[in-house]
This record gives C-alpha cells, structure tokens and sequence, in this order.
C-alpha cells in the first residue's frame, strides 16, 4: 500500500503531546462536519466504478472494503491507540484474547519457541500452551522478575518473548528495557501486554517492545461496556504480519465497540491518574491494617520493584492492589477473605477490572480456580488473597466498604 493512495490524516502538530492525541487523533470528520466522531455501523462500503473497485481490491488504493478488514470507526480507533502507544499501526480485535491469538497466529509456526512470564493472564497461558502447543509451537514459562531466567530460556528458535506488567494480581513488574535487549540480541520480539497501565501510564514501544497488546475490554473503555482488544506495532508487522491472518480469520472488532473505546481513550488519563491515586491510598491504609498479612502493590516502597515500577510507570502504580487477610489455616484464610468480600455494599464482587466502579474478587476461587492447589502456592494465590481494582469513588467510601468485613476478623 505504501506507494498506493492513502486516506488521509487528521492534522495534528508532529510533537502533539499523549493528551491532545487522545482527544483529537483519528480521521478527518465527515463533509457534515460532526465534532464527535462519527459511529459506521456498516458491514460494506460502496465503491464509485469497477475499475476503482479493482484498485481498491489490488490494494493500490486505501479505502473502506468490508468491515471484517477494515471500517472507519474501527481505524479512527485504531490511529488514537497507536499514536497514544507511540507506535506507528495498530490493529483492533473482538476482544484481548483474540488479539493474543492473532499475534501468535501472525508471528508463529510449528517449530518455533516462545519465551512467556509464568505470571501472565491465565487464558493467555492456555492459549500458547494449549491450543498453538497442539499446533508445534514450543513455549518456556519463566519467572516474571527474573531477567537471567529469560535469557537462559532463550533457544535458537526464539521468536517471540511474552510478558505482561504488573501482572495480575500479584503485581509483578517486569523490566521492560532488559527483556527487549534479550529479545533483539536472540533475532526475536518482544510483546508486552499493557493491560493494566495502559498507555496513559507506560509506553512500552518507549523502553524497546516490538508489540503491545491490549484489552480494550479493561481501562481503554473503562466503564465496562464492551469487550474488545488491539494490537500496537509497527506497521511493517501489522500490515505483513496480522492484516492478512485479520482478512481470512475475521476476529475483527465491531464498529460499535470500537467506538466505545474510542470515546474511552478521551478520558483514559485522567481515568488512570484518579484511580491510581485512590489506589495508593487504599493500599497505604490497608498496609496499616493488623488483619492483611501482605500487600501488593507497585506504588508503595513496600513492593520489590517499586522503583523500576516508578521509573516504567510515570511515577504512579497502577489502580489494582492485591492483600492477604490473616489466617491461621488456608480455610480460616479463604473464610475470613470471603467474610471481608461478602461484608462490602459498594464494590462490585466480580473478576473484572479497570471499571469506574471498583470491582473485588478472591482470584484462588475465580480467576485462578482452575489451577490445582500446588500450582496456586507456587503461583503465590493464597487462600487469603482479595483482589481490588480501584474505581472511581470517593476513597473513604471503601475504606469503610473494606473495613466492616476486616473488623470482624
Ligand atoms: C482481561 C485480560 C486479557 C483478555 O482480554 P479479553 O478482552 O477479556 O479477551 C488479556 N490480558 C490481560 C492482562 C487481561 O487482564
């Protein structure tokens, strides 16, 4: 397409800073001249002749096809999460997951090997192991922290490096930087999923990644509307690598849903600095409590990787804090975790994140239910452990929302 007639671009100055991307970025409005960006609900789209209908198929062209390959709303989205990533393309998915999936589908074949955080999204876990396993890709799961782990896993066949951070729930953070060297000095990638800093935090093209994969699903809509992923790279990768899996796979993300993050990405900054802030000061009153045992989370100097957190993270720690509540068996534990969820009125008892709305969950019941005990220990998903990804309401509120369950401990 590089050569061919492209659409055109909204004029914004080169050096337009992260905000004024995340407001104006996109494409040019309309000849109707709406300010609010305009909702393509449309499965295809019209061309003037034949022969520019061949020109467009022959990709000689850029315009609007079919909306399983590409649609306005979708790109408008599309062009604001890469500008806010600081990466030249990015490519929308139905969801987080099939972004994962068309990442491995694009980059992978039988004989290649993967190196992956042992703490990434569970899901993420099945899917390389599991499903691409089945299809000959091989895959090492090391210690997310441990950055002599990742360079001694690296073979040969290395094409890929796979990390997420924090990570969930145990608020690992990796060193984004380190990984990138390994990857590039082994000929492979590195892919960091950046689902729970998002670009208004950290920007992980910045530090050396190759691929940033998201779920849009979490604080890019932030309200917990709709289910939707991306991936951010360049676009030599995006336009060689997943544009054609896109066009014959069709995990393609809805023009609705697209829209929803879209408006989402015009709050995500201040979203993310509220919540963030609410969170540090939850996690230091609930580091205070003589109920909760351990805390995680990357903002305070308690947390092992505070200050590479900081430094990856523009300073702040992200809005999901982890605890474990005392007890003196893993069932007293798992009881008085429960108590103390059971005990909230405000906070949502639900495994998502990154809502307005704070959300609680107990992750050795839910999210990591399926992990046998023994890999739960070793994962460090104690019976005691509460999850709270903080949203939006006023802090005090769920002091009090959280300490009428602790005090009955
Ligand atoms: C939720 C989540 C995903 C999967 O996203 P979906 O939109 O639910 O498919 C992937 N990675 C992380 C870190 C997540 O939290």
């Amino acid at each position: 397409m590089s050569e061919g007639k492209r659409l055109p671009r909204v004029e914004l100055p080169a050096d337009a800073r992260i905000d004024t991307i995340a407001v104006r970025e996109g494409l040019p409005a309309t000849p109707w001249g709406e300010n609010s960006e305009a909702l393509f609900l449309t499965s295809s789209f019209v061309h003037p002749d034949a022969e520019t209908a061949a020109r467009r198929f022959a990709n000689e062209e850029e315009a609007f096809v079919y909306s399983r390959f590409s649609n306005p709303t979708v790109m408008m989205m599309e062009r604001r999460l890469a500008a806010m990533e600081g990466t030249e393309a990015c490519i929308a998915t139905s969801s987080g997951m099939a972004a994962i999936m068309l990442l491995f589908m694009g980059l992978l074949k039988a004989g290649d090997h993967v190196v992956c955080s042992q703490s990434v999204f569970g899901s993420t876990i099945k899917l390389l192991q599991g499903e691409f396993g089945k299809f000959g890709v091989e895959s090492t799961f090391v210690s997310q922290t441990d950055v002599s782990a990742w360079r001694a896993a690296m073979r040969p066949n290395t094409k890929l490096l796979f990390a997420e951070t924090p990570s969930n729930p145990l608020t690992e953070v990796c060193d984004i930087a380190a990984l990138a060297e390994i990857a590039h000095a082994g000929g492979a990638l590195l892919a960091v999923d950046n689902c729970f800093c998002s670009p208004a935090l950290q920007q992980p093209a910045k530090l050396g990644a190759d691929l940033i994969i998201h779920s849009g699903t979490k604080y890019l809509d932030g309200q917990g509307r709709v289910i939707a992923g991306a991936i951010c790279a360049s676009e030599a990768l995006v336009n060689d690598k997943f544009v054609p899996v896109m066009r014959s796979a069709g995990m393609s993300l809805s023009p609705f849903n697209a829209w929803v993050v879209l408006k989402g990405l015009e709050t995500l900054s201040i979203r993310m600095r509220a919540q963030s802030d609410k969170a540090l000061q939850l996690a230091r009153w609930l580091e205070a409590q003589p109920q909760v045992s351990t805390l995680y989370y990357p903002g305070l100097p308690s947390h092992p990787q505070h200050e590479l957190a900081m430094r990856q993270q523009s300073g702040l720690g992200g809005a999901v804090v982890s605890f474990i509540v005392k007890g003196d068996t893993p069932e007293a534990a798992r009881a008085n975790a429960f108590a103390v969820i059971d005990a909230t009125r405000i906070c949502s008892i639900t495994a998502n994140l990154g809502d307005t709305k704070t959300t609680i969950t107990h992750p050795a019941s839910t999210s990591h239910g399926r992990l046998t005990e023994a890999q739960r220990q070793a994962a460090g998903i104690t019976q005691g452990m509460i999850r709270v990804a903080v949203g939006l309401e006023d802090v005090e509120d769920l002091k009090a929302d959280l300490a009428r369950g602790l005090h009955k401990i």
